[in-house]
């Protein structure tokens, strides 16, 4: 009998697997980039690499949502040839006889964080990537907990500004539109920001760094949106913890500062005394630590 898990994590742009051993060390690991056309066949090829034979106790899978896994299904909005994809039970079919488990990549964002990262000791916490996407996860009393159709935790669509820009959602101001990545820059060109052609949020957070106004104040903006969100669903789930990772939190405390100041003035209940926020320690890791641990 084996205890090595198998864990997936499929992205829009990128799709990693690795063994994953019981204390949650990876043991082997291994990505490749999301294909255009149907991207099944990368999925198969990469976990029979990643496994090289061995025999595993089960596949835990991390997913772009939405995700439904009550039916076993992702609809990825990144790749339009999976609607309502059957990952589950297609993944089933080459590990047959060993459990498989699905979760959205926020869901397993937070869980991998609360296991072997920044949320170690916390009970009740969420974890958002802020990214290109801004996304998010749920762990209560211990346990991810995914919602009615596993998309719970999904803090990047709460609406911080009922009048702000479209969201890819349909609706308008989530804060997805003011901390994501290229809102940041294409807000920031629009208050007159001179950049380069290809300048990302990194190239954002250098200029912020060296005293550039406009990207001081994008970056100000985007962690009172991420703050304000956090607040929100704090006083909804009685929080002790956010831990936030991501490209955009690779900026450290040009982001962390206004979230921190924003939940000063935001988060006044008195059961919120004790919320902290932190930075993500697993980086791109974290989901298959996650996805590992929904099988144990
Ligand atoms: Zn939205």
């Amino acid at each position: 009998m084996t205890d090595l898990v198998l864990a997936l994590d499929f992205g829009g742009t990128k799709i990693a697997a690795a063994l994953v051993d019981p204390t949650g060390d990876v043991v082997r690991s291994s990505r490749v980039p999301t294909p255009s056309a149907d991207p099944w066949d990368a999925v198969e090829s990469l976990l029979s690499s990643v496994v090289q034979g061995a025999t595993v106790a089960g596949v835990g899978i991390a997913s772009a949502g939405p995700v439904d896994t009550v039916a076993g299904t992702v609809s990825p909005i990144n790749v339009p040839s999976w609607q309502a994809f059957p990952l589950r039970s297609a993944v089933s079919s080459l590990f047959p006889g060993v459990p498989v488990e699905l979760a959205g990549d926020g869901v397993c964002m937070a869980l991998g964080e609360h296991r072997r990262g920044a949320g170690r000791g916390s009970k009740f916490m969420v974890g958002l990537v802020v990214s290109t996407g801004v996304g998010g996860g749920l762990v209560l009393n211990g346990h991810p907990f995914g919602g009615r159709t596993g998309n719970a935790g999904h803090i990047g669509h709460v609406v911080v500004d009922p009048d702000g820009p479209p969201c890819t959602c349909g609706g308008r101001g989530c804060v997805e539109t003011i901390a994501g990545g290229p809102r940041m820059v294409a807000w920031a060109r629009r208050a007159g920001w001179q950049a380069p052609d290809d300048a990302d949020a990194a190239v954002l957070a250098a200029a912020a760094l060296a005293g550039e106004e406009i990207p001081l104040e994008a970056f100000d903006r985007a962690g009172q949106a991420v703050g304000l969100a956090i607040a929100g669903a704090a006083a909804v789930c009685d929080l002790d913890l956010a831990v936030i990772g991501g490209g955009v939190a690779q900026a450290g405390e040009l982001l962390f500062e206004p979230v921190r100041r924003t939940l000063k003035t935001h988060a006044g209940l008195s059961y919120l005394e004790g919320l902290e926020v932190r930075a993500a320690e697993l980086g791109g890791e974290a989901g298959l630590v996650g996805a590992a641990a929904l099988v144990r």
